[in-house]
């Protein structure tokens, strides 16, 4: 009989080695070639502007300057809410199905253009190429299409009411979607005959000003989109602005809360998305597999800047020994490193602040007593902002990883025993944004679903998106929903 010696290995994981000698194929770059101006202006009335105030937005994962952006002020917004207001009688007066050609043409010039647009949005944000290219571009091109279907159908979607456009909407979003926020917020603001400024945030503007040049280049009629660029003080003044008539928010809860003491003050109507600290819960009964796959897509991929993330992993006792084995080998293979590659899993953390953030949150959980494992086997690149895939055992609930919001690619891994104890422990949290539930009983994904306080649940899957399916939060999650019919809902006064 021959013996075969054991593989070296350095590491306390014995497959550590061996994984990353398997995975250590060649570099796929993307090879195409983007144009990026070195400064760019506002997008006020249909024209870009030139104001003198700028402030760079970086590659993150380069840390190279991309461009400078305009700073917008008190001033500049004024002029945008001005132009939104101006444009808003003729485009409110204009046919559904008139409107709805708009959109198709904004959709159809998205799909055309999409490859440049999702390596830009990798460039800004840090989020690696196949998921830029493979889920936001075709999300974004679809929510447009979605509402270009509404447009002229609106009495359909409201038949027993009379109904009107709100009129001019602030619309703000954050940097961890920064075109797909932008086409939920839009859209179905357009399809309904509003106006709208829209505010990207401040590490990721550019894509938000390529959906600038489509507007112009479709002939969008002048003010019924404006782009504003800017830090929180330009966000500030908009939601401010006397004369907006309706705010829409994805971002942190803390500024929600904010924004939401200021339309309550002006009776002004304001839908939340806000943070979520979301649990995924797998019974013993799950297909163990899956659901590891599941874990990787729930926390991993984006970096973990995902709101409805499942940063939360509740695992029935029986099986957690299984799970966190199978989820030690799946991590050493994910690759972590330059976005722009096409093999690449998880990209750069956003930006310096968050990467700080994360990196305090791992001080944190081991100094509060869990346990950190970052089984990933790669190289990280010299430069740039990049976390390991990391999980946290022996967390309590009470832990500060267990109740705060990350928003990076760590998970903090619980147990529980019964399906009561999973059900509590899931809504053990200030938010309700999102669940997943995994087992292979029809039933019992009825009976959990229904009793979890979150917006979405999803069931032996987790992090799916449908322009037709409502997407919102319960609690401090937020209130509205967007996308499918509901999403119209806040678009309109009945
Ligand atoms: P954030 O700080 O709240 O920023 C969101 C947006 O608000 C940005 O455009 C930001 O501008 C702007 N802003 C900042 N201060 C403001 C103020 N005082 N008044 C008006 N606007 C202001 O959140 P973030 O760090 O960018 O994004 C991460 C958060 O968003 C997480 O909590 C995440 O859960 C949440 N999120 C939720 C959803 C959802 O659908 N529920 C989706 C994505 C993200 P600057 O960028 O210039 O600061
Ligand atoms: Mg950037």
């Amino acid at each position: 009989m021959t013996t075969h010696a054991a593989p070296a290995s350095t590491t306390s994981h014995p497959h550590a080695l061996d994984f990353a000698r398997a995975w250590d194929y060649s570099p796929a770059p993307e090879t195409a070639k983007i144009t990026i101006a070195p400064r760019y202006g506002l997008f006020i009335n249909g024209q870009f502007t030139n104001p003198p105030n700028t402030f760079e937005t970086i590659n993150p994962a380069t840390e190279e300057t991309l461009s400078e952006v305009s700073l917008a002020s008190a001033k500049d917004v004024d002029r945008a809410v001005a132009a939104a207001r101006a444009a808003f009688p003729k485009w409110a007066a204009l046919p559904g199905v008139e409107r709805a050609k708009y959109l198709f043409r904004i959709a159809r010039r998205i799909q055309e253009r999409s490859r440049e647009l999702a390596i830009l949005e990798t460039m800004d944000g840090g989020k690696p190429i196949k998921e830029s290219r493979d889920v936001d571009l075709p999300l974004v091109a679809q929510h447009f299409f979605y509402y270009a279907g509404w447009a002229d159908k609106l009495r359909y979607a409201f038949p027993s009411s009379s109904f009107a456009p709100v009129g001019v909407c602030a619309q703000i979003i954050p940097w961890n979607f920064p075109l797909m926020m932008a086409a939920w917020k839009i859209a179905p603001a357009l399809a309904c005959g509003n106006t709208v400024i829209l505010k990207p945030a401040e590490t990721t503007p550019l894509t938000a000003l390529r959906l600038a040049e489509i507007f112009q280049e479709i002939g969008l009629p002048p003010g019924v989109v404006n782009i504003v660029t800017g830090d929180g003080s330009t966000g500030a003044a908009l939601a401010n602005h006397k004369d907006i008539d309706k705010i829409a928010f994805t971002g942190s809860t803390d500024v929600g809360k904010r924004l939401a003491k200021v339309a309550a003050q002006r009776a002004i109507p304001i839908t939340l998305e806000l943070g979520g600290k979301s649990a995924n819960i797998i019974f013993d009964d799950a297909p163990i597999d899956q659901a590891v796959e599941g874990i990787v897509s729930a926390i991993y991929f984006n970096q973990g800047h995902v709101c409805c993330a499942g940063s939360r992993l509740l695992v029935q006792e029986g099986v957690v020994d299984e799970v966190i084995a199978k989820l030690r080998i799946r991590l050493q293979s994910l690759r972590v490193g330059d976005p722009l590659d096409k093999n690449t899993d998880v990209g750069a953390i956003n930006s310096k602040m968050q990467f700080d953030k994360i990196n305090e949150y791992l001080k944190i959980g081991a100094d509060e007593g869990a346990t950190l494992e970052q089984p990933n086997a790669c190289t990280l690149p010299k430069k740039g902002f990049f976390c390991r895939p990391t999980f946290f055992t022996g967390v309590q609930q009470s832990h500060r990883i267990a109740r705060e919001e990350i928003f990076g690619p760590v998970l903090a891994v619980m147990t529980f025993r019964t399906p009561d104890e999973a059900i509590s422990k899931g809504n053990n949290t200030p938010y309700g944004l999102s669940a997943g539930v995994w087992t292979s009983k029809g039933s019992k994904i009825f009976e959990t679903a229904g009793k979890l306080k979150a917006g979405v649940v999803w069931c032996n899957t987790f992090n799916q998106f449908d322009a037709s399916s409502p997407f919102g939060g319960y609690k401090e999650s937020g209130f509205g929903r967007e996308g499918g019919l509901h999403g119209l809902r806040p678009y309109v006064r009945l």
